[in-house]
Parts: C-alpha cells; structure tokens; sequence
C-alpha cells in the first residue's frame, strides 16, 4: 500500500475588503481545528502591531501607506494624466454600497477603466475611504508629515487578470487611485449620490443598493499632477503589489459632509467607525515619482485645495 502524507490543498479566498482581503485556508485530510489567536483572520485598527503575525506581508519592506517627503520626490516627465473610461455610470445602474466594519465600500463595474497614465489597462473593483474623527485627522497617506481628514481610495486591477483577487497575488496586479479630503467652504454636490446613502448603512454589516452616478467627481478635477510609487494595500493581507497614484490636488467638503462621513457609520457594539487608517510605513529605499516640477521652495505656498 503507498504511504501517503496529509493531502495539503491550498485554497486562496479573497473578499472585497478596505482593499482586497484573501485568506489561504489550508485544508488538511484531520481537518485540524483553527484555534483563535494567530490565524484566526480577523483583524482591526486596534491590533496594527499584529498584524503580521496572521498576515506576514504585512511586515514587509513595500509597504502603505507612505509619508510623501516632496524634497525627495523624482519628477519623471513619463507620467502621463490620469485618463478615466466609463466613470459616468447611468442611474439606471445599481451599485453595492456596504458597512464592513472597517469602511464603508462602494463596489464598481469593470466597465470602469484607467486607460492612461499607468503602464497597462486597469479595470475598476471599488472604492472605500478612511477618515478620522472631529479631533483627529485621518488619511492614510501623508505630506511632509501633514495628515489629511480623510483618503479615498479607488481600486482597479490589471485587466489581464480575470478577476481582482487574482490580480493582487501579481506584481503591478493592483492601481490604486488615491486622493485627500479636506474642509472647505462649499458644499460638494458631486459627494451627494453617495453621502445621501451612508445612513443606510451605518450598522456594521449593512448593505444597500444605490443608483449608479458620475464617479468621477469623487475625484479631483486635475488628473495630471499625482505622486506615484509601488507600496501595497493598508489593510492586511497588506500585499505588495499595488501601484500607487496620490492626485496632488485635494477633494473639499463641507464641515457638515465631512462630519456626516466622520460620524454615522458604526461597527460592532454600537461603535462609531472612526480613524481607520495605518501609520506611514517605511519606504525601504523606494522611489516615489511626481508627475510634476516641484514648486521651488520659498516661492509658492501650496495653494488651497493642493497638497503642493
Ligand atoms: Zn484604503
């Protein structure tokens, strides 16, 4: 009879996380049993430290979010603008917007597309924000040590991959387009079709459908002028294969929209979601690009509504 050891089968799930989550589930013929503590796939902004423990890539030296240092930043005259396709969705399109307790998600058609800018054809996922609270900023990435109040985050992934969770197993799987959010004098109605429907999903869990609308105007207006830079995602599985644009220009609010994305969602326990982001990560020798000449310093203040 041929010995044979425990059949070791290797299943990758991926769920539609912050950014992507994918779990390996490794199944064993004795089904040993999965105690809690390490491996128990379960994570939070409270346990940062840990992650790596359950999700070692989340240790690892491309990480994100990045401190954006602008005096050591390459101007690369290759970055071309950010070129979109398909943003302007009809509202006869229905699109899944969903509390997981660590944002709140917006999930995207893959008629959505970057056609320019980046090196290949990426195709939309979702999109997902983080955000402080009235006390304390929180975006994600950073500016000469400066946090903003919040990041959006929309991802895409390569189109030669036939679906996002395989594409972020792949160097240059992932584009993630990011930009900062800020307070500003006037209301923003291109906020609207999504903010008015936040309130649908403020228990952790909650999912509703809305109708689709201009995508873009999520976005700021100037496409050109971005940082780029390979990092990963910022919430674990933390994989290193995301490209990264930060728009230079930023996305302003009203105090009272800005506050109503700070205060209405709720994860466990009646919990208000707040301050769901990572501290800026080690750059580890790696290059960030500007689309951009640097203002020469001294000269030009950053204008509001511009990280420089
Ligand atoms: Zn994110």
């Amino acid at each position: 009879m041929r010995a044979r050891g425990p059949a070791v089968i290797l299943l990758i799930t991926c769920v539609l996380g912050p950014h992507v989550t994918c779990q390996d589930h490794t199944e064993e013929e004795e089904h040993d049993k999965q105690p809690a503590g390490p491996g128990h796939h379960h994570w939070s902004y409270q346990d940062i430290l840990e992650w790596d423990k359950d999700y070692p890539e989340c240790g690892g030296k491309a990480q994100s979010p990045i401190d954006v240092d602008t005096q050591h930043t390459v101007f690369d005259a290759q970055l071309r603008p950010i070129q979109l396709s398909g943003y302007n969705l009809s509202t006869a399109e229905t699109l899944e917007l969903e509390n997981n307790k660590h944002t709140v998600v917006l999930k995207l058609p893959g008629t959505m597309k970057i056609i320019g800018g980046l090196p290949e054809i990426y195709q939309a996922a979702q999109l997902h924000f983080h955000w402080g609270s009235k006390s304390n900023p929180g975006s994600e990435h950073m500016v000469n040590g400066r946090r903003f109040p919040g990041e959006i985050h929309v991802v895409h992934y390569n189109s030669e991959y036939t679906s996002v969770e395989k594409a972020a197993n792949h160097s240059g799987g992932l584009a993630v387009l990011a930009a900062f959010i800020e307070k500003g004098p006037d209301y923003n109605e291109g906020y609207e079709p999504l903010l008015s429907h936040l309130e649908a999903v403020k228990d952790g869990g909650q999912i509703t459908e809305i109708p689709g609308f201009d995508i873009s105007r999520l976005l700021p207006q100037r496409l050109d002028r971005y940082f780029r830079y390979n990092g990963s995602l910022t919430t674990p599985p933390c994989l290193q294969t995301v490209n990264w644009t930060i728009f230079n220009q930023t996305i302003r609010l009203s105090e009272t929209q800005l506050d109503l994305l700070e205060d209405t969602l709720h994860h466990d326990h009646d919990q208000l979601l707040q301050e769901n982001f990572r501290d800026p990560q080690k750059l580890n020798g790696r290059n960030v690009l500007s689309s951009f000449k640097a203002p020469v310093l001294g000269r030009k203040a950053a204008g509001e509504g511009e990280v420089m």
